[in-house]
């Protein structure tokens, strides 16, 4: 079969795949394991039965960024929504990045901001993390002020290690970043701090959020940006045009009505995260302290890749990081349920000890 020839920048690089195995505890994509309240499925099916199909959307999403804006006490001007944060940070990339530009981010993290803006076409410089997955802030301010990053990507909590960023490297790095200082904050409810004190209109900052996690609705696609309006209006140069449907922008505005039950949502998983990592530490793994609804940990007598193969034969699925740069033999757990996570560890216990009968 004759086949065309992709660009030639694309040919090193691999799509991002987490795997979708059909086991009964998944914890292994960082969704919330709690569904949506019932009272926002109910408001949600009354809301859609009067939208206007035969219509484009509003495209600026405008009662959305409103909900959006008054959730954080910032602008409309300053927020930009899409589909998924990950969208969010392909626009980004697509306005900021491109040929002759360079991104910077602190290996290892989230490995779309790397993957997109390669995709984008922009060059990526690595800058390394400690042993503990901490930034060195002497050595970041060191390779922003050498490499001119057109955008430095910051994850805080980083994910996949779970580590908060330093409030100090943030401040600091936002003093001398050239261009656009992202900070990712897909998990930021799950921790105690926040970049988005930090927003303001002269400031070069933009912080990344998404309805995926916390809100318990990765089904729907919904993120977006808080940011200064002149990052807001760039983006909305370079999004497609009616991007958000309506259905979604009212999704995304009804549940931010409930931002009671998601709070207490978020008390829930913080709370069986400190008992899921209390456990861990008693277990023969390392274990990484985290903001975040997940857990990075290390096991220490067998390698990750088996540990992980036994777990899924257990009906346990975690994610597999044992064989990415910089995490060898880590796996990722999502918190879940008090239930899912008890099948978790006792799972895990068995595998790190090898009882289940697998090879290491
Ligand atoms: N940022 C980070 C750090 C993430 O972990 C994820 C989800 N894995 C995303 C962004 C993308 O989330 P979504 O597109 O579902 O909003």
């Amino acid at each position: 079969m004759a086949t065309v020839p992709e660009r030639d920048d694309l040919q090193a690089l691999t799509g991002y795949h987490s795997a979708q195995v059909d086991v009964a505890v998944r914890l292994n994509a960082n969704e919330s394991p709690f569904p949506p309240p019932a009272a926002w499925r109910a408001a949600y099916a009354e809301a859609v039965s009067s939208i206007a199909w035969e219509r484009y959307p509003d495209r600026q999403a405008t009662d959305l960024r409103q909900a959006i804006a008054a959730w954080h006490g910032v602008r409309p001007d300053q927020v930009f929504a899409a589909n998924g944060s990950n969208e969010v940070l392909q626009t980004l990339l697509l306005a900021y990045g491109g040929p002759g530009r360079r991104v910077v981010t602190f290996e290892p993290t989230y490995q779309l901001h790397g993957h997109i803006a390669r995709v984008t076409g922009a060059e990526v410089v690595e800058g390394d993390r400690g042993s503990d997955f901490a930034i060195d802030a002497d050595s970041a301010a060191e390779l922003v002020t050498t490499a001119r990053p057109a955008v430095t990507f910051l994850c805080s909590p980083n994910n996949p290690t779970g580590r908060v960023e330093a409030p100090g490297l943030v401040r600091r790095l936002l003093g001398i970043v050239p261009g656009l200082l992202v900070v990712d904050e897909a998990y930021a409810e799950f921790s105690d701090w926040t970049a988005l004190d930090l927003i303001d209109d002269d400031v070069p900052l933009c912080v990344v959020r998404t309805f995926s996690k916390t809100w318990s609705m990765a089904g729907v696609r919904l993120g977006y940006l808080v940011g200064p309006p002149w990052v807001v209006e760039t983006l909305d140069k370079v999004v497609l045009p009616y991007h958000l449907d309506a259905a979604k922008q009212v999704a995304g505005r009804l549940a931010l009505r409930f931002g009671g039950e998601m709070t207490s949502r978020v008390g829930q998983i913080v709370a069986e995260r400190q008992r899921v990592t209390a456990a861990l530490a008693a277990q023969p793994v390392d274990v990484f302290p985290s903001g975040a609804n997940f857990v990075l940990l290390r096991p220490r007598l067998r390698p990750g890749r088996a540990v992980w193969q036994s777990l899924v034969d257990a009906g346990v699925l975690v994610r597999d990081c044992s064989s990415w740069p910089r995490l060898d033999d880590c796996l990722r757990v999502t918190i879940g349920t008090p239930t899912e996570n008890d099948r978790f560890l006792a799972a895990l216990a068995d595998a790190l000890e090898d009882r289940t009968g697998e090879d290491g």
